[in-house]
């Protein structure tokens, strides 16, 4: 099964570049800027599985996005009121639901949560829901993956390069049982063009951490991981180090969990969603500054997967730490996730899969994207 690292950026700020078209990095430090954009070390759905997973399937109407903080004051969320325009799938919904998102932007600060797509007031949406375990939120299913935005008679997964009749799609949602919707999808095409047909591909989100004068950039990170974690966690970071101005430092054990905004940058272990699904998760905390100011960056691993922490070839029937963790450090330098195919050996492409390990060393674009970014 194919795993996903995703990592969406905001729409606006997005850009897939092709070596040497530098010029398409427009430094979007523009203020009033609301960006926050999400990934996640995932699995990949195809729509047939992700319809069957979905309680419900809704067309509405974006009415209200507010951010707070959480009871503990440690993370960011967003409560997404949707109001109900058409029930896909499903019984019984109410004609207003709260989606709740993970990261969002309070005061100065913002969270930025890997894999957790972008809502904006106004917005027309097709979105997968499943009921909160607890409460009466929803959460979308596959995080930026259950997320289409209507535009026209268009529907819409930037992330996924996706774009296709809205009418088209619905009918095939809803005649999922009779008709396999994979065929509807490839038939009705990917009419969006791709970035780039060759080559090597990085993705930046226009921010980057403080770089004194174009001088070296160190950014420390501290473990709460089993001992036996720790050099392929470390092997992780030290992928990215020696090719540019930019250098991840171990700075050893912590007690610290995460991620929390406690001002400790940390790579830990612990509860996401189960097996499947979501393997890790990269957050950033940013501090709405000029520009906009990495204020911390944390892993979690979801201690639920059967992960391989050694150095040597991965079972065919576990992650391997090493390859999640050099794409999730990829995260903190500000690149972003790819998922067009052609981006594939590249360490910041948006899939994984079980036993790999071609992201443990960074592929061409992944160099070009560092260097460009903090210089070499
Ligand atoms: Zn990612």
């Amino acid at each position: 099964m194919a795993h996903i690292i995703k990592n969406t950026a905001n729409a606006h700020e997005r850009a897939v570049e092709r070596v040497g078209q530098i010029a398409i990095v427009v430094a979007l430090l523009i203020l009033g800027m609301t960006a926050s954009s999400v990934s996640a070390l995932m699995l990949e759905k195809n729509l047939n599985e992700l319809t069957d997973e979905a309680n419900y399937i809704v067309v509405g109407n974006v009415k209200e996005v507010k951010s707070a903080w959480d009871d503990n004051k440690t993370n960011i969320y967003t409560n997404v009121t949707i109001g109900i325009e058409k029930v896909v799938k499903g019984k019984k919904i109410e004609r207003e639901v709260i989606v709740k998102i993970q990261g969002g932007e309070v005061g100065d600060l913002k969270q930025w949560v890997e894999g957790e797509p972008e809502f904006v007031s106004g917005e027309k949406v097709l979105l997968f829901l499943s009921r909160e375990d607890k409460g009466k939120g929803f959460i979308l299913k596959s995080r930026f993956q259950g997320k289409y935005t209507i535009e026209g008679d268009r529907a819409i997964n930037k992330e996924l390069n996706r774009n296709i009749s809205a009418k088209e799609f619905i009918d095939a949602l809803q005649q999922r049982n009779k008709d396999p919707l994979y065929d509807v999808e490839s038939a009705a095409g990917n009419e969006m063009p791709a970035a780039t047909t060759t080559g090597c591909y990085y993705s930046y989100s226009d921010r980057k951490w403080t770089q004194i004068l174009g001088g070296n950039v160190y950014v420390q990170f501290y473990k709460n991981v089993p001992d036996t974690w720790s050099t392929s966690v470390d092997n992780g970071a030290f992928a990215w180090n020696g090719v540019a101005k930019f250098s991840f430092q171990d700075h050893g054990s912590t007690g610290r969990g995460g991620p929390i905004q406690d001002g400790y940058s940390t790579v830990c272990r612990g509860t996401i969603d189960g097996p499947g699904g979501t393997l890790a998760q990269t957050t950033i905390w940013y501090h709405w500054w000029w520009p906009w100011w990495i204020a911390e960056a944390d892993i979690k691993f979801d201690g639920a997967e059967s992960w391989y922490a050694g150095t040597g070839t991965c079972p065919i029937n576990q992650y391997d730490v090493w390859n999640v963790a050099a794409h999730e450090f990829g995260h903190w330098l500000q690149l972003n996730d790819l998922y067009i195919s052609s981006a594939s050996e590249e360490t910041m492409y948006g899939y994984a899969s079980i036993g790999e390990t071609k992201k443990r060393n960074i592929y061409c674009g992944d160099i070009y994207g560092i260097r460009y970014i903090y210089g070499y």
